[in-house]
């Protein structure tokens, strides 16, 4: 959660007018964004409205073609212009995305590989570590999303729940300055849901830097610090919990949010 100085220190994640489109579609029209350390930042919106875009691109998957991406004080450097614009240092990329993990609405967990070794795997093939400290590393991250037992299975002996937990440890093997979440739980099953609900609130608890892409409003209630309501490529609403839920400002957020409930 925020720390009382936070305004002060350098954000672990800024966007700041961000625009991205796909070929003519403009997606983002001018998106900005704030992650201090600790922060928990939610964003809400109908489907279409940016929300994975907006994830994709300050992870660097997608390029985006104005606006800037700071990542802990330091600036996405670009080449080219509007289109043809793409990130200048591979370095740069490789620093931003281990530091930025992403989970998956569909997990996408290796399937030839067991649990362990898909929790192990970029932590040694990308960050090059020692295999027996990623190995006790792993292993720990395992227990803590409660499936230490299943370190031997393959992902599809794992119910859905369990392989988002799987998909949690591995994203925190690589030990990230924050996490991505992109609508983690909208895959499962209610009652598997709530397990992948109750690891995300404990991530929460523990001060985690998260950007959480979600449809499940109690959850975003419950741990967002902030919370953006994105609706076609602009932020329509943005606030604390209380402020975005309870004191609701724009008709376009009412309307969503009495659809969503
Ligand atoms: P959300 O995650 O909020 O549902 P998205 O970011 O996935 O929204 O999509 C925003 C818009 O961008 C939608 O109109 C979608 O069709 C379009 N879009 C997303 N990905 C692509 C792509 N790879 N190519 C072209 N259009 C895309
Ligand atoms: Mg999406």
């Amino acid at each position: 959660m925020k720390e009382n100085m936070s305004d002060t220190q350098t954000p672990v994640i800024e966007v700041r007018d961000l625009h991205k489109s796909y070929g003519q579609l403009e997606v983002l029209k001018g998106v900005d964004l704030v992650a201090h350390k600790g922060d928990v930042v939610s964003l809400i919106g109908s489907s279409g409205s940016g929300k994975s875009t907006l994830l994709r691109c300050v992870n660097l998957l997608e390029d985006s073609q104005q606006g800037d991406i700071i990542f802990d004080g330091e600036p996405v450097h670009w080449k080219g212009e509007g289109l043809n614009r793409h990130p200048a240092d591979k370095a740069q990329v490789i620093r931003i995305r281990t530091n930025l993990t992403m989970v998956f609405q569909q997990f996408n967990l290796w399937a030839h590989m067991s649990i362990l070794q898909n929790v192990m795997e970029a932590p040694v093939t990308v960050l090059g570590e020692d295999l027996a400290v990623v190995e006790e590393r792993a292993r720990k991250l395992l227990d803590k999303v409660g499936i230490g037992d299943k370190c031997d299975n393959y992902p599809a002996q794992l119910s859905g729940g369990q392989q988002q937990r799987a998909a949690i440890a591995r994203a925190l093997a690589m030990e990230p300055q924050a996490l991505l979440f992109d609508e983690p739980t909208s895959a499962l099953d209610p009652e598997l849901e709530q397990e992948v609900v109750k690891v995300i609130k404990d991530l929460a608890k523990e001060g985690r830097t998260m950007i959480l892409v979600t449809h499940d409003m109690r959850l975003a209630a419950d741990v967002s610090d902030h919370v953006i309501f994105l609706h076609q490529g602009r932020i329509e609403e943005q606030g604390t919990p209380d402020e975005v839920f309870k004191n609701t400002k724009t008709e376009r957020l009412q309307q969503f949010l009495s659809a969503t409930v």
